[in-house]
């Protein structure tokens, strides 16, 4: 409980969390709580805003709380969305009341480690919804990506408290439609931009380096603090701590029967965006407890004959459940994402024994170089991971997932299919964005899909 103390945060936000452990919340007590004074004092749009909430809470409890037989641990991750405008916020200003800088992100390749170091905080801005898009396109050309458009969306429109609250935004040069974005939205608040190489030689990775290096000054500076060694040390140990965990959780959903929806695992994925890691990593651990007790009972969500569909693409930010709704409403399981709200964010570890600055920022820039993002050529390392975690997870085929207007990841699609022919597995490429528009369409695909692997 030391984090508690350590923000600044009051009994009365989180203690009940805990009195709670153990019992799943059900849909009719399940709400988002709404803190109007403080959504105020952030300069909100409150009104409409609290609208969004309640939209919000209901559609979490047709998608979340109608599940069957959930992990009594998944208490925890209800409350985190229950808590997601409410006390999660107040967490945050707490820590930024005490000098620490608090960045919003929109990619795993914010060194994150850099961060922790300097007692921040790294928040995962939302960019998963159609709420806010038709803010965005009063600005914005239509024709982008629905995650650029989502996320700027919340911002032009005072909707996301978590971008009223943050110091800077970190932004990166991966696709076209987001750098153009950052000069925009860097009228709206401080938006720093990092350049991330799209090739893996040697003098690309020197670069990143450099840019590693800078960003590290930037975070010093909204600190007001230097960096030290034992900080950054302890840093990639609470980051390895957090990825181990959801590693954890990944391998137990693998089982054959699953003991957990892909739901909830998404879930659990989105929320490591927003929550506290030391916190996040003990209470995915506590998840991975009740698994193994699962598994060992023969507990399976959500029947012991599902079909076991891999989701592989781009990463699908809070709220955007829309596919696994889909797959899992049509009597599949999803038992992987291939994705960075997935495997991307966690399958790499940074090593914990160099002891000099230099050493750690360069075994950082190895880490996040081998995040296989589409924004890279060539890419091959994404093809053979595709293929290792559809081995790894015993799917029973792959669903490429890509979001309208992602270049990058709707032509690297082509290589996945031609992968997947190649190898024999059952494959559907989806394009889609948040609106509800194709939903009957995607629903009809999906059950056609699953009537041919059932053959
Ligand atoms: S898909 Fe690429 S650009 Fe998007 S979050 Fe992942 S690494 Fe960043
Ligand atoms: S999904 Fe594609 S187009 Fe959209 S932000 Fe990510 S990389 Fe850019």
């Amino acid at each position: 409980m030391k984090w508690l103390f350590r923000y600044g945060c009051s009994e009365e936000l989180f203690l009940k969390r805990f009195e709670e452990e153990g019992k799943i919340m059900n849909a009719e007590s399940f709400e988002i709580k709404a803190c109007p004074e403080m959504w105020k004092d952030l300069g909100m749009d409150v009104e409409r805003f609290d609208k969004m909430r309640l939209m919000l809470g209901e559609i979490y409890r047709k998608t979340y709380l109608t599940q069957k037989n959930r992990p009594v641990k998944m208490a925890y991750f209800d409350d985190m969305v229950a808590e997601i405008h409410g006390g999660r916020i107040k967490e945050i200003l707490a820590a930024k009341a005490e000098g620490h800088p608090v960045i919003g992100t929109f990619c795993v390749y914010i060194p994150e480690e850099v961060v922790l170091a300097a007692g921040g905080v790294c928040v995962g801005l939302c960019g998963g919804s159609q709420g806010s898009i038709p803010d965005a396109e009063k600005i914005l050309p239509r024709n982008i990506c629905p995650m650029v458009k989502s996320a700027f969306g919340f911002k032009a429109g005072r909707i996301c408290p978590y971008f009223q609250a943050v110091d800077f935004v970190y932004g990166e040069t991966t696709c076209d439609a987001k750098k153009k974005t950052w000069e925009i939205l860097d009228t709206m608040v401080p938006t720093y931009v990092m350049e991330i190489p799209q090739m893996k030689k040697q003098s690309d990775r020197d670069m990143w380096l450099s840019e590693v290096k800078e960003f590290k000054a930037k975070v010093e500076e909204v600190a007001g603090k230097e960096v030290t060694v034992e900080e950054l040390k302890k840093a990639v140990k609470v980051m390895n701590g957090k990825r181990r965990a959801l590693q954890r959780l990944n391998t137990l959903r693998h089982t054959k029967p699953t003991p957990i929806s892909g739901k909830d695992v998404l879930l659990v994925e989105q929320i490591a965006f927003y929550d506290e890691p030391v916190r996040f990593a003990s209470q995915v651990n506590e998840l991975c407890d009740d698994l193994e007790q699962r598994i060992a009972a023969g507990e399976a969500v959500p029947g012991k004959d599902a079909v076991r569909i891999m989701v592989a693409g781009v990463p699908m930010a809070l709220p955007n459940w829309k596919l696994h709704h889909l797959v899992e409403g049509a009597g599949a399981v999803i038992v992987n994402e291939e994705s960075c709200i997935g495997t991307r964010y966690y399958k790499d570890l940074m090593a914990e024994d160099a002891q000099d600055m230099e050493t750690i920022l360069t075994d950082l820039t190895k880490r996040y170089m081998n995040i296989d993002c589409s924004c890279f050529t060539p890419n091959d390392e994404r093809i053979d991971q595709v293929l290792k975690e559809y081995r790894e997870s015993q799917a029973d085929g792959i669903i490429h997932y890509s979001l309208q207007f992602c270049h990058t990841y709707n032509v690297e699609e082509i290589r996945i299919r031609e992968a997947c022919a190649r190898e024999g597995i059952p494959y559907m490429f989806i394009e889609s964005d948040y609106s509800p528009e194709d939903v009957g369409q995607i629903q009809t695909r999906v059950e056609a899909f699953l009537e041919q692997i059932r053959g």
